[in-house]
């Protein structure tokens, strides 16, 4: 039996899990936004007990957070374009599982921080690796996840263009993404699915724009990325089921 099979392969170690997740702490890096907009807190996490007189026998905490916080889902309504399409508790279980198809950007992307993916970084992966399965998962490899623990080199703010300078998606790759590969969503190592410098394209932030429009997905501030093969993975990630929520810190696993 195929599932008995696969629980086998994973216990024998024929398969292996990668995971894809960042820490939760109190130094995980959050987005800002020009300060007229509303914030999002970082992750806090506050003890109710441990082993002590507030609770003898047992350890447990609260926590804080927002739902765009360190390693994270993206839900299609987090968008304006997207609004009518669905909340992170509506999105079709089906959705959370799909091919990995990773896009190894990581050389551009150390000469050029500003570096976009482009169509043409997707077609020269098909010639290598055959189409991009529909209902992909496509993470973009960009090596930026080793600055996660200096949140001055992740955010990477540019004090001459007064943003952060950080790598993201062109307006066309996204199209090509969204509408013709019928992907489930991108998956990045930065803190948000678009370029630092995005506030300042046409549209403004066309990664968040074209793909909630499409009602796809967004993955960010994924790790481990170099542990996982150009074709072949499955990714595995699943949400908090926050009702009517825009998002949530996710734990994303890939299956290699
Ligand atoms: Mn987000």
């Amino acid at each position: 039996m195929i599932l008995e099979e696969f629980i086998n392969n994973i216990r024998s170690s024929k398969l292996e899990i990668v995971d894809l997740t960042q820490p939760l702490n109190e130094q995980t890096p959050i987005l800002t936004l020009p300060e007229e907009f509303g914030q999002t807190i970082p992750f806090k996490k506050k003890e109710i007990s441990k082993y002590d007189e507030k609770g003898p026998g047992w350890y447990w905490n609260n926590f804080e957070t927002g739902e765009h916080t360190g390693t994270h889902l993206d839900s299609p309504n987090h968008w304006v374009t997207g609004q009518d399409k669905f909340s992170v508790d509506k999105i079709p279980v089906e959705m959370f599982i799909g091919n990995g198809c990773l896009i190894d950007m990581e050389k551009e992307v150390e000469e050029n921080p500003n570096a976009l993916l482009t169509p043409s970084h997707i077609e020269e992966w098909e010639k290598q690796n055959g189409d991009i399965p529909k209902k992909s998962w496509v993470l973009i490899k960009t090596g930026w996840s080793s600055r996660f623990n200096d949140p001055e080199a992740y955010a990477n703010f540019n004090t001459n263009d007064q943003m952060p300078n950080t790598p993201g998606i062109s307006k066309e790759a996204s199209e090509l993404l969204a509408n013709e590969k019928d992907v489930l969503g991108v998956g990045v190592e930065t803190v948000g699915t678009d370029a630092g410098i995005a506030p300042s394209f046409d549209p403004q932030f066309p990664n968040h724009n074209i793909m909630h429009g499409a009602g796809k997905m967004g993955l960010t501030s994924l790790c481990n990325l170099d542990l996982i093969p150009s074709k072949g993975s499955i990714i595995i990630a699943l949400p908090l089921k926050i009702e009517d929520g825009s998002g949530s810190p996710v734990r994303v696993i890939a299956i290699k």
